[in-house]
């Protein structure tokens, strides 16, 4: 069996974390080292490690996770202007293989700019 996840962890209760909302499908945690004000992730519960291994069986799954991230921007007020960043792979910035968009809210990110801080 493969190891479990850090967030597979966090969403079975064996690690703490800040949980912010879940559902039958995921769960919304905030990020412990917050590169922005309002930072926070949304985590399938299914661990699919990389966006790239997600597969067409996924497509009902990213798309809720889609509709969640416009959901919580609401309930967290950021819904005017939020950035969405999924890092895929290790040269990309993933630390942790198991898939979830960060949502990076009540900043002002440079026109143009596509990195997290
Ligand atoms: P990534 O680098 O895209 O894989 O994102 C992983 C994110 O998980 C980073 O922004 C970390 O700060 C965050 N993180 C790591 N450990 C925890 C934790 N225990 N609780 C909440 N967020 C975490």
């Amino acid at each position: 069996m493969s190891e479990e996840t850090l967030f597979t962890k966090i969403i079975n209760g064996d690690i703490p974390a800040d949980v912010l909302f879940e559902d039958e499908q995921c769960i919304c945690i905030k990020d412990i080292h917050p590169q922005a004000p309002t930072h926070v992730l949304v985590i399938p519960r299914k661990p699919i490690p990389r966006l790239s291994d997600a597969s067409e069986a996924d497509k009902a799954l990213l798309g809720h996770l889609m509709l969640q991230v416009g959901e919580i921007a609401r309930k967290l007020g950021v819904d005017d202007a939020f950035r969405v960043v999924i890092n895929n792979g290790e040269s990309a910035g993933q630390t942790v293989f198991h898939l979830h968009l960060h949502i990076l809210g009540n900043k002002t990110f440079d026109e143009g700019s596509l990195g997290m801080h």
